[in-house]
């Protein structure tokens, strides 16, 4: 439900990406591609145009951004015109011990309702676990290299409010896109249980492809 094309800094066209996820097994995925003000229409704009292409992949394609490195009082308007604009996931790029993001952008991220998924929200507290939970929104355990350091704080924070979560591969190249199997495992090493594990894995993405 988050990842990355040549529309921001993948190396992926949408199709290869869609055709290189079907033929690993998955049902769904979500291209997300990195957005300030300055390309946030002309991503959603190319994205939504190639859409009914994309279906044809026999894995189903949602259109999304990942608002990164925003002014966090800037982040709310922009959710909200990302969704006016079509994008069908909004993720926040969240505070990642690995990249230089600014304090209040995990805050900003989970007290959005147009928000869907706070990606690898770093040392998250619990305060905005809670938020997160309250305006139902995903909080990620990620199978990135660096992001992925934080996954079992972030699971563990998650678990004790009950926020949701989710596993995202972030992938921006050919070598990103691993098996669903390896997505499970991402969420087994978080320290969260089999049972529940299959349940962040199977059922929580579908919550998103649905609507
Ligand atoms: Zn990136
Ligand atoms: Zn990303």
């Amino acid at each position: 439900m988050h990842l990355h094309s040549i529309f921001s800094d993948g190396e992926l066209l949408p199709s290869e990406i869609a055709r290189r996820y079907a033929e690993k097994g998955f049902e769904a995925i979500a291209i997300t591609d990195h957005a300030d003000g300055s390309n946030m229409e002309f991503i959603l704009k190319h994205l939504l145009r190639a859409k009914g292409e994309l279906q044809g992949h026999d894995i189903k394609v949602l259109i999304g951004i990942e608002l990164t490195h925003l002014p966090p009082d800037l982040i709310p308007r922009f959710a909200v015109k990302a969704k006016k604009l079509g994008a069908e996931v909004v993720v926040v790029h969240g505070e990642t011990i690995v990249e230089p993001v600014a304090r209040g952008t995990n805050s900003a991220g989970v007290s959005t309702p147009d928000v869907d998924i706070l990606s690898h929200p770093g040392l998250i507290t619990v305060e905005e676990a809670e938020l997160a939970k309250e305006n139902e929104i995903f909080l990620e355990l990620s199978a990135r290299k660096g992001h992925c350091l934080a996954n079992g704080h972030v699971a563990r924070v998650a678990e004790e409010v009950k926020a949701e979560l989710l596993v995202n591969t972030d992938s921006h190249a050919p070598e990103d896109i691993i098996l669903p199997e390896n997505i499970l495992n991402v969420a087994l090493a978080s320290g969260l249980s089999d049972k529940y594990s299959r349940i962040i894995t199977a059922v929580n993405p579908r919550r998103l492809t649905v609507d």
